[in-house]
């Protein structure tokens, strides 16, 4: 055996034998000249199956597609050694997620003249990734929700309101607010204490949530035992029907206060304001313009909607 014979045998067996899959493509006859047999284990296609770069890319995920034969010429073309990740379609009909890293051989004047490349499973590696992801958008959502009650935080409010007063500014909407606070919820704590009041605020998020459902509104925690609801688009007689249909869940959850002066149920207290933003309103005063509306409606009486700005 001449060495060089003996160099050859040793890198078909070396090619052969690693995890990853080696070709070679003819860049004028866009054909396979070779395919590691190594494929036929991970994709189920024969080698001699792979004849053209079209099989290539037909055995590629359509949504993969386009995006990743467009690159691949491209850079080709320009004699770029590129990777590109795809869902490569296996013979049982399912996907395989493959990196294949691409080297661009040039002649002398530069022309290319074949492609060469490793294919590498990375399915395991794509779905720990996926894991990741779906528990970093897990971990925002979880960090976007008061831990008591499951609603929406402030933090959550703070950054919705931003979003739909600069929608409802463009759009010249209206947009409404109803500020809920628990009436005499100190003595609901020292009566029953504490725990008791942690599950009387879910009961309160229950009734309140299922006054408000449609997709854009949004029930938040805003303090203790305060509550807000944000009405995109809704007008102020809306917003007062919606705060009826708020005070009547609450009434309809029937949660015991014994020692409430108004009577022997959990009631609350709520201010609305309605507002179609200008190009100089900002929200805070609104904010705050709603929070003495709860404020009225606490010395009037409590148990009541306040909703008109004193004359
Ligand atoms: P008002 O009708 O004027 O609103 O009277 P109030 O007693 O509801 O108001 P106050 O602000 O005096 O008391 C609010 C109480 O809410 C005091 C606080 O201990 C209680 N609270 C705040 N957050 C929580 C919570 O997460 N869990 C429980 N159980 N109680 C809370
Ligand atoms: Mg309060
Ligand atoms: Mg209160």
């Amino acid at each position: 055996m001449t060495p060089h014979a003996s160099d050859s045998a040793l890198y078909r067996t070396l090619l052969e034998s690693t995890r990853a899959i080696p070709w070679k493509i003819d860049w004028a006859t866009a054909t396979f000249s070779y395919i590691g047999p190594q494929i036929e284990d991970l994709l189920g296609w024969a080698p001699t199956s792979w004849r053209t770069v079209q099989d290539w890319a037909e055995r590629m995920h359509p949504d993969d597609r386009e995006r990743v034969v467009n690159f691949c010429i491209t850079q080709s073309q320009c004699g770029v050694d590129h990777e590109a990740d795809y869902r490569a379609l296996t013979a049982r009909g399912d996907y395989v997620w493959i990196r294949d890293v691409v080297h661009v051989v040039r002649d002398l004047q530069g022309g290319v003249v074949a492609l060469v490349g490793f294919m590498f499973d990375i399915t395991e590696r794509k779905q720990n990734e996926e894991k990741l992801l779906q528990l970093q958008q897990e971990l925002e959502d979880l960090s976007f929700r008061d831990g008591l009650t499951g609603v929406a935080n402030r933090r959550k409010f703070d950054a919705v309101l931003a979003r739909e007063w600069q929608d409802a500014r463009r759009n010249a909407r209206p947009l409404s607010l109803l500020m809920f606070d628990v009436d005499f919820f100190k003595r609901y704590n020292d009566q029953y204490g504490h725990v008791e009041g942690d599950e009387c605020l879910r009961r309160v998020a229950r009734a309140l949530e299922r006054a408000a459902h449609r997709p854009q509104d949004c029930l938040a925690r805003y303090g203790g035992e305060e509550f807000v609801l944000l009405l995109p688009g809704s007008d102020a007689p809306a917003a007062r029907a919606v705060a009826q249909r708020c005070m009547q869940e609450i009434s309809g959850a029937g949660i015991a206060h014994a020692g409430s002066p108004l009577g022997e149920q959990l009631t609350v207290s709520v201010g609305i304001g309605t507002i179609i933003p200008g190009a100089h309103d900002e929200p805070m005063p609104f904010l705050d313009e709603v929070d003495r509306r709860l404020y009225r409606a606490k010395h009037g009486g409590r148990n009541r909607i306040e909703d008109a700005a004193l004359a």
